[in-house]
């Protein structure tokens, strides 16, 4: 399944399994558990923002187009990039342009290093990218859109209507879930979540 875009992407990676799922459905919970039983987990995000980090050449690409105003104490000023691709389809093609392939080299090498069982890579754009493309088998992480809001509220401190804002940005629930190979429902206590992860990680290991 592998789409091998530069030599980085050559370097073998174990069995990996792909963790989605909307703003506040439960990754960050769900990967916890599977580090907490020894398997790496790679995170998307995490090398998103190393690829912008000072001295990478990313920056200085985006700071040529941008000008130094997008600099922040010699760092991306994320929140004013942000602001610049909200609205505007051909900045924020650019700037996808640019950062998608190497955050794929990025993951790829981190998944390369992997030593566990098999690895997880967790995405809230899994689907929204070609990231998919970079695992065996994707899990959603699923629960209905009121406790998204409740906990997402709770955790980050947001009004309902910021939070939907996000939620509305998103990929729908159902789109999701047709591109699942696994759903896992965390609509319940932590404790049923951690039950149903037990077999979800020995289904894993018999595969890996
Ligand atoms: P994500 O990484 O998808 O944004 P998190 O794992 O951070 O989501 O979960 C969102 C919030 O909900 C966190 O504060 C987390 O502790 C809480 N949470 C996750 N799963 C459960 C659950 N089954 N029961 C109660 N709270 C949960």
């Amino acid at each position: 399944m592998t789409t091998e875009s530069s030599p980085q992407s050559k370097k073998k990676r174990p069995f990996t399994v792909g963790v989605t799922g909307g703003i506040g459905s439960g990754k960050t919970t769900v990967t916890d558990f599977f580090a907490s039983h020894g398997i790496r987990i790679v995170d998307a995000d995490i090398a998103s923002r190393m690829v912008v980090e000072p001295g990478k050449p990313a920056l200085a690409d985006i700071e040529q187009r941008y000008g130094p105003e997008i600099l922040i104490d010699g760092g991306l000023d994320r929140r004013k990039l942000r602001t610049i691709i909200f609205d505007d389809t051909a900045e924020r093609k650019w700037l996808e342009g640019l950062l998608h392939p190497l955050i794929r080299d990025q993951i790829t090498l981190e998944l390369g290093d992997a030593e566990s069982r098999y690895a997880v890579l967790v995405s809230p754009l899994m689907l929204e990218t070609s990231q998919h493309e970079l695992v065996d088998r994707v899990l959603v992480v699923d629960v209905p859109e009121r406790i998204q809001l409740s906990r997402t509220m709770s955790r980050d401190q947001m009004t309902e209507e910021q939070t939907r804002q996000i939620l509305d940005n998103q990929m729908k629930r159902e789109q999701r879930m047709a591109r699942a190979d696994d759903i896992i429902d965390n609509s319940g206590s932590m404790a049923r979540l951690h039950q149903s992860l037990d077999k979800l990680h020995q289904f894993y290991l018999s595969l890996a």
